[in-house]
């Protein structure tokens, strides 16, 4: 029974499947993929790939007898993504297109818009996009970190409504089927709870570095959003006949009611907030029950040195009641905290927006630990 359908989809690849030796590309489990992604086209639908192994692509030529240090990783992965992408082409009569980004470029709005917009324009021209981690820029703080969590940030601004992770594993288990050979692969899940993160046990394969935990943070990412997440043993050829079918081969984590707009989704999961604006009764009341946007008359105190474009947290107390993007450096915040918007002028020497974060801009936190 068909039990999976999809329009438009992010696949993300791990680099266990692109070089399973660690040290340079390979074809070895490519090809079913390949077919799929090509007959999915041929059917009307779209793909877009997200592909690991560009620094186990290039460990053979960057060859260290001691843990690799940031720049040889850099250099690996600066040699390998080339060998990536033309691993990936020689499947293809359409072209594939180079995407590298970082956690920074999907922080910053007009960044984000330029994907959003390039990535169309990719689908419209028919192109295969690939996405990977630009590693040879990124260090820690500016990067997504791992794969599975950047496949989920490409679903989300390619607004896909399916994200597969194709890893060495059929899906998520009962318990770790290395050690449990009681353990059963795990069909469907229909909420992520803390017991199915408890399920996801510890780190990845020595080539990537994602484990299960990475691959159920993207699933409860795109769930959340509306998008439907498949984890598949993407080593094994029959799941993309499987797939092609509309059956389930792996774990489908269902997607969940999408009540949030994509606006509010890339505020709530892709923004880090750069500082806090901490806020009176009276302006907590207006933004959480009336819709009202933030005005300097109900701001208190404003911690962080954040700029104009920022996400910030908008606090009262302890508690985080929402998170927007401020429309004022920290510095004139702290000018105009506590004043009415018609004093902004003087204060400032310069005519800012009435204003401080607009309603627009703005998503209520239900959860106080997003
Ligand atoms: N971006 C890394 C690479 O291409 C992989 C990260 C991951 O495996 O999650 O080598």
């Amino acid at each position: 029974m068909s039990n999976f359908t999809w329009k438009r989809a992010v696949i993300k690849v791990g680099s266990a499947l692109i070089a399973p030796d660690g040290l340079q590309v390979s074809a070895k489990y490519l090809l079913p993929i390949a077919r799929f992604i090509t007959e999915s086209r041929a059917a009307g639908k779209e793909v877009i790939l997200v592909s690991s192994g560009s620094v186990a692509a290039g460990r053979g030529r960057v060859m260290v007898n001691h843990t690799a240090s940031i720049a040889e990783k850099q250099a690996m992965a600066a040699i390998g993504q080339t060998q990536m992408m033309a691993n990936w082409q020689r499947f293809f009569d359409c072209p594939c297109a180079q995407v590298l980004l970082t956690a920074d470029d999907l922080r910053n709005r007009t960044r984000y818009v330029n994907i959003k917009n390039t990535l169309r324009e990719l689908l419209t021209h028919q192109a295969l996009p690939i996405v990977n981690e630009n590693d040879t820029v990124a260090v820690a703080e500016l990067k997504v970190g791992d794969n599975d969590n950047l496949g989920a940030y490409t679903a989300l601004v390619a607004q896909a409504d399916t994200l597969i992770i194709c890893s060495d594993i059929d899906g998520l288990f009962t318990a770790d089927p290395r050690k449990d050979p009681t353990a059963t692969l795990i069909p469907k899940v229909d909420t992520i709870t803390p017991d199915i993160y408890a399920l996801a046990g510890g780190a990845g394969t020595a080539m990537g570095t994602g484990g299960m935990r990475t691959k159920i943070e993207a699933a409860d990412k795109c769930t959340q959003s509306g998008i439907q997440t498949l984890i598949v043993n993407g080593r094994n050829g029959n799941v993309f006949d499987r797939l092609l079918k509309g059956n389930n081969p792996g774990t489908l984590f269902s997607a969940q009611r999408s009540s949030q707009k994509a606006r509010a989704l890339w505020l709530t999961h892709t923004l880090k907030s750069k500082g806090s604006i901490h806020v009176d009764d009276g302006a907590t009341k207006a933004i959480v029950n009336r819709g009202a946007s933030l005005l300097p008359s109900g701001i208190t105190d404003v911690k962080g040195r954040f700029c104009a474009g920022d996400a910030v947290e908008i606090k009262n107390g302890s508690q985080t009641i929402a998170k927007g993007l401020v429309l004022y450096d920290a510095k004139d915040l702290h000018k105009i905290k506590g004043q009415k918007s018609h004093q902004i002028a003087t204060l400032l020497g310069f005519a800012g927006s009435e204003v401080v974060i607009h309603r627009d801009d703005l998503v209520l936190l239900d959860n106080p630990h997003l």
